[in-house]
């Protein structure tokens, strides 16, 4: 490749970019959103075009691999045909994979045009598979229509994967019925700690976590755990259960074991660059992408400053006493 790629001053390779393309969402989801959630005006929003080039070049600059999400990423109009405009740099050979993080409730309507756009697997949030429980932690989701979405996405030939927010007093009783429910379903399944994110208050969000070393404890108590080598250059480290073959995958956001080898940046709905998930440091893009529409060459250097810039970790730490290197803003804003 002519352009040098994207290397942190840790060295590390960017290779793997999450874009927001809404803050809007479809549910409430109580660790992510308050119920009167005030939403961006739609001219802060990068338009699908802008995203178009903003991941583009990125994908230039080496991204092999680009995830959508959101708040909603399915709720946002026009997406389809965002998607099969990436569907070139899969073509082309500059993309090894286009994917999303949905939670569901639209995948009745567009798991086989994701398919068509050359997407192969999704990861779909569900955090209970108990109607009245998903009610309640969604507050406006209604569990037979994301069952209906995942029905679809794997008629479609969609790899589905499972993203649990383990929640004390909330899911802990289900946690062998969703690894059945999974392995039944040939569904990779992934726990996360709930991360200390957004104005829904401290107390409340201590009140619901749920550490990943008790939930690994008890699945040992079932099942045969043995850990996998896989690294995703993410938080997420792999076990497998032995009687079923499930994979599991564990997202400790909260420790620190996982940032050297972070390859991952996030561009929020509005074109800012987070380089790290636990941090408040950002960067706007957007006025490099919408003030030189004809060369992108002031977005590649403001991309590169962004990356000269990324932290070497994060700084979450739930002490016994409350929640420190908390960050302000909600995932639904850099898209978890
Ligand atoms: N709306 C889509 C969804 O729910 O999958 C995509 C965006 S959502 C912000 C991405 C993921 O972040 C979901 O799996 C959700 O459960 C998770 N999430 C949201 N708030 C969280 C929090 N405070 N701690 C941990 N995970 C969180
Ligand atoms: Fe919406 Fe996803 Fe946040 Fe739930 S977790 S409120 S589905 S953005």
């Amino acid at each position: 490749m002519q352009t040098p790629p994207l290397i942190d001053p840790f060295r590390r390779a960017i290779t793997y970019l999450r874009v927001s393309v809404t803050d809007r969402c479809d549910f409430r989801c109580v660790y992510c959103m308050s119920e009167n959630m005030t939403f961006l005006p739609k001219k802060e929003l990068l338009t699908l075009e802008e995203l178009d080039r903003l991941c583009s070049v990125f994908i230039r600059l080496g991204v092999r691999k680009l995830r959508i999400t959101g708040g909603e990423p399915l709720v946002r109009r026009g997406l389809m045909g965002f998607f099969g405009a990436m569907s070139r740099h899969l073509h082309a050979g500059a993309l090894d994979e286009l994917t999303l993080t949905t939670n569901g409730s639209q995948l009745h309507r567009f798991a086989q045009p994701l398919f068509d756009a050359g997407v192969r697997r999704v990861n779909v949030s569900l955090d209970t598979l108990d109607a009245e429980k998903f009610a309640r932690i969604t507050r406006w989701g209604r569990l037979k229509q994301v069952l209906a979405g995942i029905d679809a996405a794997q008629t479609a030939g969609l790899r589905v994967k499972i993203n649990t927010v383990a929640l004390r007093g909330v899911n802990e009783d289900e946690l062998f019925a969703l690894t059945e429910w999974c392995a039944g379903r040939d569904m990779d399944l992934t726990f996360i700690e709930v991360m200390p994110m957004g104005d829904i208050g401290n107390e409340a969000r201590l009140d619901q976590y749920w550490s990943l070393g008790d939930l690994r404890a008890r699945l040992e108590g079932r099942y045969t755990v043995t850990d996998l080598a896989e690294r995703s250059g993410g938080p997420a480290r792999y076990v497998r259960l032995e009687e079923s073959g499930q994979k599991v995958g564990l997202i400790t956001p909260l420790s620190h074991t996982f940032c050297e080898g972070c390859n991952r940046v996030r561009v929020t709905c509005t074109g800012e660059i987070y380089t790290c998930l636990g941090q408040e440091g950002k960067a706007d893009l957007r006025p490099a992408l919408r003030d030189n529409p004809e060369t992108d060459a002031p977005l590649v250097a403001a991309i590169r400053a962004a990356i000269g810039l990324k932290p070497r970790g994060h700084d979450f730490d739930y002490s016994r006493r409350g929640v420190a290197g908390r960050v302000s803003r909600h995932m639904s804003h850099t898209g978890g």
